[in-house]
């Protein structure tokens, strides 16, 4: 994503707060579910959010609650494949459900205007109070604004506490609190990290019940184990039938969607959309074909490459990556065909995966394939 001329990289949520936790943040108890069909066991009752790289989705419908075991697994089948302020929605976070007592905003950014990372809280957070770091709206309240360029002191903390109004008791956790976030926005090359609401429970506890991350992208080369799932550039993975048989990825969102017709016209159910994207993005193949691997009825995977930006060797080599990586991996067909084609097929070769001439071809004998295993 560009903003001003900066490239940022958008944190899911439930990717933000794994980050948080290295920073010793207090996090509810949480799970992430990507399959309706294989929802773990949980304790009730829980929340469940929509993972968008977006905000307000508590309003959109996408922060649901659910007191038993009938509702949470409705709820996962209700939003997991679904669309959600034009996202898609592969994944829920599953969480502990928390009483606050009453709901803060804070956050750190990068104010751009005295070039100093930034503290800003309002006493009143929540839902009506969205991405006041950008200068979105719904600020009814004038907030308490101060630099952050070292750990603040324990006076800086005093006056932000006086600000929320929280008793003294509360003084302590909301300087670890601060100083956690200081830490993570600082080595992380955060540009923004928002937490929205931080609840306080009656029992006078501060908890991180939403967070939102963005970081640099020009710093990511300090970063480089670092794999988002938004990272994936303009990839895009959708699951549209939970019991379909044959999978599918292509570059290219026309190609992807031509794949998908493909493999219905063939009398098949399609189980998912997958758009590899331009250039190529190893980490995000290998981890949306674990996806399509955990699929329950999936037997065949059609992979249609016509490579340009794509590079076919690249391809190949992500598809080899995953076969290694992945314990049964549904059969493969491939058309691959385009930039480095070549060298493409001899890695495959090497690799015992049938490369096919045609997207016919490869459906074809996808489709074959579930008829012998039936
Ligand atoms: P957002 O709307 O995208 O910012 O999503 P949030 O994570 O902030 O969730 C929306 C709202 O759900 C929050 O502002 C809370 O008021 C509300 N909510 C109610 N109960 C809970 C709970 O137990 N846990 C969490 N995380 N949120 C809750
Ligand atoms: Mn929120």
């Amino acid at each position: 994503m560009l903003r001003s001329g900066i490239r940022i990289m958008v944190l899911l949520e439930y990717e933000a707060k794994n980050l948080l936790e290295q920073y010793g943040l207090p996090l509810p108890a949480r799970y992430v579910v990507r399959h309706a069909g294989k929802a773990p066991d949980l304790p009730m009752p829980l929340v469940l959010k929509a993972q968008i790289p977006k905000g307000g989705r508590g309003k959109a419908g996408g922060v649901l609650r659910a007191d038993d075991e009938t509702q949470y697994r409705r709820i996962c089948g209700q939003l997991l494949g679904s669309m959600l302020l034009d996202c898609p929605v592969n994944a829920l976070l599953a969480e502990e459900a928390l009483y606050p007592e009453r709901e803060l905003y804070i956050s750190l950014l990068i104010d751009r205007s005295s070039q100093r990372l930034t503290l800003v809280a309002i006493r009143d957070g929540g839902v009506e109070v969205e991405q006041v770091a950008t200068g979105g709206a719904g600020l009814g309240q004038p907030p308490f604004t101060m630099p952050c360029s070292n750990t603040p002191d324990k006076a800086s903390i005093a006056s932000l506490a006086t600000y929320y109004g929280l008793p003294t008791s509360a003084h302590g956790s909301l300087g670890a609190i601060v100083s956690g976030l200081y830490k993570a926005s600082r080595q992380e090359d955060a540009i923004l990290v928002e937490i929205n609401p931080l609840m306080l429970l009656a029992d006078g506890r501060l908890v991180c019940a939403d967070a939102k991350i963005e970081l640099d992208d020009a710093a990511a080369f300090r970063h480089p184990g670092r794999v988002y799932e938004q990272n994936a550039g303009s990839s895009q993975f959708v699951v549209l039938n939970e019991q379909g048989t044959i999978a599918s990825m292509a570059n290219g969102a026309g190609l992807a969607m031509a794949t998908v017709d493909a493999i219905e016209a063939a009398g098949a159910k399609a189980a998912n959309f997958y758009d590899v994207g331009g250039g190529t993005n190893t980490a995000g193949m290998v981890r949306a074909l674990g996806q399509i691997g955990a699929m329950p009825e999936v037997k065949a995977i059609v992979v249609n490459i016509f490579g340009g930006i794509t590079r076919c060797d690249e391809v190949a080599q992500a598809i080899i990556e995953a076969q290694g990586s992945l314990e049964a991996l549904p059969a493969l067909y491939v058309r691959l065909t385009g930039t480095n084609e070549a060298e493409g097929r001899r890695l495959l070769d090497a690799a015992g995966i049938p490369i096919l001439p045609t997207l016919a071809d490869c459906v074809a004998a996808a489709v074959e394939d579930i008829r012998s295993v039936q």
